[in-house]
């Protein structure tokens, strides 16, 4: 591991090489003292800035309190994958909750990516955007499964999707380990921590204002609910509570339906350009079909970064890259000597349902999380539509918010086992090509 001496620190986030390689660095001021807003938004992860960003373009005024820095969560640590959809494909979601449900999520569902790269465009941010994801099967059964995606995905209107053959694989990547897999053009990748500083940075161009070092304590329900930091307060009309995995013990009631999960990425040194180029020759981002799955991508300084593991409850490993190196010397074996540079760990929030958990604490306060392993594209969508139901808009909210959400089995005491038996079962699924 290298000291990282080429990179300015970045202090408040964790050691990534998304730190290293921020746009941004200064650190904004903490709150201080009263201050009045129209919304006031709780966590500046793409949840809340993507809701700040929306409101702020319609006038409203904008307080967003992060308790560390902007994408200090798992915005700011992320494989940085733009994957359409949902982390409950929508077969699912359909036998679950109706055909009419099915149809009102489907069509909402290639808009987180739209978001995402309008706003690029929109605000000039630069965020290392590159366009296609593969979706990699190791056998046949998986391929049937990437078919029976593909033909659902295609009923919602989604055509960019194409299957790839064993033969074509390495048109994408370069690894014997795969039997083919699926192509979605309209997916792709970005530096996922420029993406979140360019919007917030967006936002505060149209007069929102972003205090970091701001940890929220205790959240109003009624009236103009007062929300307070241990050094200040804002009176607001609508509060936003978008702290996801690090939301902690604010609001026990909205907590206890997800899990915080931790996966791990880790990122090799510069890499000689026709090696990695030779190695995922499209520059698409790849993540393959298992239950825990590796999901890689090259950057744009020619490093691999590469992610997996889980650790339910949020652990934080000890010897990340032992956890993640041998996965990824089995997928690129000339990697051998390549050293590893900087690796991390993240807590995404997990629900039972794998679908995200919105709704509201009262009259005037809402919040959305648990977009669980697939939430770039969800948290911006998401975010866009707690800043419509904060805008007076609640018809595409009330979609999300009368979906169930369930407690995991097990109370406090026996979720994280309970569910590490049910990820250690679909895992042998998974080797045993079931
Ligand atoms: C390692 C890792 C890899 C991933 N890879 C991908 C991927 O490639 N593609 C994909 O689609 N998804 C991926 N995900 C999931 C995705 O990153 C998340 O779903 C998404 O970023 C969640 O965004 P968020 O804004 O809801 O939460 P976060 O980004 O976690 O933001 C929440 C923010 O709220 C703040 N906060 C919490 N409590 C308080 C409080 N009391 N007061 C003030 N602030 C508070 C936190 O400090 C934090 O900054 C990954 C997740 C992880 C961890």
């Amino acid at each position: 591991m290298t000291t990282h001496a080429q990179f300015a620190s970045n202090p408040g986030h964790a050691a990534s090489w998304y730190a290293a390689t921020a746009n941004q660095k200064s650190v904004r001021p903490a709150l201080q003292g009263e201050i009045a807003a129209d919304v006031c938004i709780v966590g500046a992860g793409f949840t809340g800035i993507s809701a700040a960003l929306e409101l702020s373009e319609r006038g409203y005024k904008v307080i967003v309190l992060e308790a560390e820095r902007i994408g200090f969560g798992a915005s700011g640590r992320n494989g940085g994958q733009i994957v359409n959809g949902y982390s409950r494909d929508l077969e699912t979601i359909e036998r679950r909750y109706g055909q009419e449900k099915a149809r009102a999520l489907g069509a909402m569902s290639l808009e987180g990516g739209d978001i995402i790269r309008g706003r690029i465009e929109k605000y000039a941010i630069d965020c290392d955007l590159r366009h296609g994801g593969f979706f990699a099967a190791f056998t046949q059964k998986q391929i049937r499964d990437l078919e029976a995606v593909k033909a659902k995905w295609e009923k919602h209107g989604h055509e960019h999707l194409e299957m790839v053959s064993h033969a074509a694989v390495s048109k994408y990547v370069k690894t014997d380990r795969y039997v083919g897999g699926l192509i979605d053009k309209c997916g792709g990748h970005i530096h996922p921590l420029n993406l979140v500083l360019g919007e917030a940075a967006a936002a505060e161009s149209l007069g929102a204002i972003i205090f970091e070092n701001s940890r929220v304590e205790k959240i109003g329900t009624g009236n103009e609910p007062v929300v307070a930091t241990s050094k200040g307060t804002v009176r607001a009309k609508h509060v936003l509570i978008c702290g996801n995995a690090y939301l902690g013990k604010l609001f026990t009631k909205i907590t206890d339906r997800m899990m915080p999960v931790s996966s791990q990425v880790m990122v090799t040194e510069p890499l000689e350009p026709k090696l990695i180029e030779g190695l995922l020759p499209a520059d698409y981002c790849v993540e393959d079909a298992n239950y825990v799955l590796d999901y890689y991508r090259r950057t744009a300084d020619n490093r691999l970064l590469y992610g997996g593991g889980i650790g339910y409850g949020g652990q934080d490993p000890k010897n990340l890259t032992a956890i993640i190196q041998p996965n990824m010397l089995k997928t690129f074996p000339a990697l051998a000597k390549a050293r590893i540079e900087f690796a991390w760990s993240g807590n995404f929030a997990l629900t039972l349902t794998r679908i995200p958990h919105v709704g509201r604490i009262s009259d005037t306060v809402f919040f959305s999380h648990g977009d669980s392993g697939h939430g770039v594209t969800t948290t911006h969508l998401l975010g866009k539509i707690l800043g419509e139901m904060a805008a007076g808009q609640a018809e595409r909210f009330d979609v999300w918010a009368s979906l169930p959400s369930l407690p995991f089995p097990g109370g406090k005491a026996l979720r994280v086992p309970l569910t590490v038996l049910g990820a250690w079962w679909y895992g042998m699924r998974d080797r045993l090509g079931l």
